[in-house]
């Protein structure tokens, strides 16, 4: 028996060059080889038979090959082409098949006539033909190791370069049954009644496909826990740095509400609350504000800012862009500068002398990420609102906080993210929900179009102009190589130009130079412009309270959650909004996904729809989040497993709060970060 943990090449019980091979791709000891779990497993205990038409699923086919040939297509192109025989004599189906490689030469030196193979893969119907192009594929042999690649569940892994899928398996076959099992158990027991030295032979030879992935259930938690390891560690970290006492005078805020025509919802002030309870703590506040576009996010923030000031020192909010960084300053002097509060707007290049500086020092500053690099903003900075903070790097975020004494810091997102994200992504900030809409706006329908009514939405929108209400046409980004048939904002900017014939159309997309959005959005803002033809741009945060018509082109191109969020942009003043999603309606499972936003309007049931429906690896990839990579993110969606790692993790540090004791070799798991406030991963 040897240890799981020794190295490979010296333990001689592989070819050199097998070992060389492993070691190359970082598998160097047996731990390391075990690791590298099956991307996914075949039930070899029964085939698939023969398809006779193309499949919408791989298929798993065993047969013979009768015929290999090369042929050329062109000067360029050279396939490859092996027919498959079904073995069992093609009782069903067409008994045939035909595999296809292009432009890979090696390929048939490898797979010749008289091979009995394993194919896998799509069936597509080429003018009569079924064909499989790059199949994966394995060749049978006749070597009395029939019991790993047969007739039972077997690993399909990832290729790694000079190793054979078969003879990969036959390794990790022969690494299970000669290494010390106890080896293989690490340092922190997650699971009291099933060894990790099983969950490995399980996850690789299971006896049935639901053990697999209970295997695989184990390991997730593995991977879970140290990434909840990492977060508790930093937010008692945090905890133990000297932060600020603030908030404990309320005359500005008193004053404030005073001051508003409305009262704030219940879940403003239950919000404004907690914020405070954490400003009147010494640690240092690191909390998270999510709430629906529209939920009244701004007036929480206001609240804070001036529970922050009236002890004397500064705020500031930092918005993603510069556009934002205006509508927030504007805001905030309708509201406050009545009181008597001193406000600045600092953003990069724009001349700033458009906007009055305040006499004597200000005693909030909005800005974008150039409050970020000029350190001579601030006297004394308290308290930090951070707007949509994904759209931040996380890196600008800590330079922010390291300027100073560690301020209290509010992150703000629209951006609803399911619960079970929420713990890993958010994991270290707590968090208040704003999970009630303020009365008396005005409405949003949403309805769903196919492409071919344009000429009636054309005349709804018209309609709407006419009244006087302003609308968005929307268009997804189309990259230049893509084949898919969507039209480009700018292509379509004539169009509508034609079709709004009586008004003035504007046009807005990435490409625009930062000035030139400025302007366009100014010129809509301020009525000049009855309609926008737009592309994403608009997502965030833009706030034209007579907008109130949103048509969303080629819908099925956008995500959920991004469609949420740009039809959070009507509706916001007195009118009526309707939102208008036109789809092509030829997908199926599109037409569901968009149905979604037809029957609610609650971000986080559409945040976890989005998440069942695209699957955790694509949300994460467009939250930025960097967790994208995470082995078994396809497990983020399983909350009671979050929430098993959450709570190990938190006994672990409460059992050991700096991990110098009896977990002392947990202190491995925690990864080094810039700064207390950086996300688990870097993003
Ligand atoms: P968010 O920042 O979450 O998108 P805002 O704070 O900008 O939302 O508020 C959206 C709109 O609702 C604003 O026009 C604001 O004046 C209004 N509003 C906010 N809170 C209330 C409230 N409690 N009652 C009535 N209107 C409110
Ligand atoms: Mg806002």
């Amino acid at each position: 028996m040897f240890s799981a943990h020794t190295d490979l090449a010296s333990l001689l019980l592989l070819p050199a060059r097998d070992a060389a091979a492993l070691a190359s791709a970082g598998l160097d000891t047996p731990a390391a080889v075990l690791a590298h779990f099956p991307k996914r497993h075949e039930d070899r205990r029964r085939f698939d038979d023969f398809p006779n038409q193309e499949t919408s699923h791989a298929v798993c086919l065993r047969g013979l090959v009768i015929d290999a040939s090369l042929k050329f297509a062109g000067s360029q192109r050279r396939i490859y082409e092996v027919v498959v025989m079904n073995g069992m004599g093609g009782v069903f189906g067409s008994g045939k098949i035909t595999c296809r490689w292009f432009n890979m030469p090696f390929i048939q030196k490898i797979i010749v006539a008289g091979h009995e193979v394993i194919v896998h893969g799509k069936v597509k119907d080429a003018n009569g033909r079924l064909i499989i192009d790059h199949p994966e594929f394995e060749i049978l042999t006749d070597d009395g190791e029939a019991s790993i690649h047969l007739d039972r569940i077997v690993p399909i892994y990832r290729n790694i370069s000079g190793i054979a899928q078969r003879r990969l398996r036959e390794i990790i076959h022969l690494l299970l049954h000669q290494i010390d099992p106890a080896t293989l158990e690490s340092s922190h027991k997650l699971s009291e009644n099933s060894t990790r030295a099983a969950a490995f032979q399980k996850i690789h030879f299971p006896e049935s496909i639901e053990q697999a992935q209970s295997a695989r259930r184990r390991f997730a938690l593995e991977e879970f826990f140290t990434l909840q390891l990492n977060v508790v560690w930093r937010r008692s970290r945090n905890a133990e740095r000297k932060g600020r006492l603030l908030g404990n005078r309320t005359t500005y805020l008193k004053q404030f509400y005073a001051s508003l025509p409305f009262d704030l919802t219940g879940a403003q002030k239950r919000s404004i609350k907690e914020i405070l309870a954490d400003m009147r703590t010494p640690r240092p506040m690191n909390r998270l504000l999510q709430g629906d576009v529209g939920s009244g996010k701004t007036f929480v923030a206001m609240a804070s800012m001036l529970l922050a000031i009236d002890s004397g020192c500064q705020a500031a909010l930092m918005a993603p862009t510069q556009i934002l960084a205006e509508q927030h300053y504007l805001t905030f002097c309708r509201w406050l500068e009545p009181l008597g509060i001193r406000l600045a707007l600092r953003t990069g290049n724009r001349d700033e002398s458009s906007h009055p500086e305040p006499e004597g020092e200000p005693q909030i500053i909005i800005g974008t990420h150039a409050l970020l690099y000029d350190s001579v903003s601030f006297r004394d900075l308290g308290f930090v609102v951070i707007d949509e903070q994904h759209k931040f790097g996380v890196a600008q975020r800590a330079s922010l906080i390291l300027q100073g004494v560690v301020p209290d810091v509010l992150v703000m997102t629209a951006t609803p993210i399911p619960r079970t994200l929420t713990l890993t992504i958010y994991g270290d900030l707590d968090v208040s929900v704003l999970d009630e809409k303020p009365p008396g706006r005005g409405k949003l329908v949403t309805a769903l179009r196919v492409a071919a009514k344009q000429p009636d939405v054309t005349k709804f929108v018209k309609e709407q102009l006419k009244q006087g209400r302003q609308a968005y046409l929307v268009y997804p980004l189309v990259e230049e190589s893509e084949v898919l048939k969507a039209e480009s904002a700018t292509e379509a900017f004539p169009k509508w130009q034609k079709r709004l014939s009586a008004h003035r159309v504007g046009l807005i997309h990435g490409k625009l130079r930062p000035e030139e959005k400025d302007a366009v959005m100014q010129q809509f803002r301020q009525g000049d412009l009855a309609a926008l033809v737009a592309t994403t741009v608009i997502e965030v945060g833009v706030d034209v309270p007579n907008a109130s018509v949103m048509v969303l082109h080629h819908a099925e191109r956008f995500g959920l959650a991004q469609l949420h969020q740009l039809r959070g942009r009507i509706g916001r003043g007195e009118h009526k909004g309707y939102c208008i999603l036109l789809t092509d309606g030829k997908n199926p499972e599109a037409l569901e996904k968009l149905r979604v936003l037809e029957q609610t309007s609650d971000g986080f049931e559409i945040a976890e729809a989005d998440l069942r429906l695209r699957g955790p690896g694509n949300v994460l990839g467009t939250l930025q989040s960097g967790l994208s990579d995470l082995r078994f993110s396809d497990f983020l969606a399983d909350i009671s497993l979050l929430r098993e790692a959450r709570e190990l993790a938190d006994q672990t540090l409460a059992a050991d709060p700096h991990l110098d004791g009896i977990h002392r070799a947990m202190r491995d798991l925690i990864r080094p970060t810039d700064h207390p406030f950086d996300l688990p991963t870097t993003a």
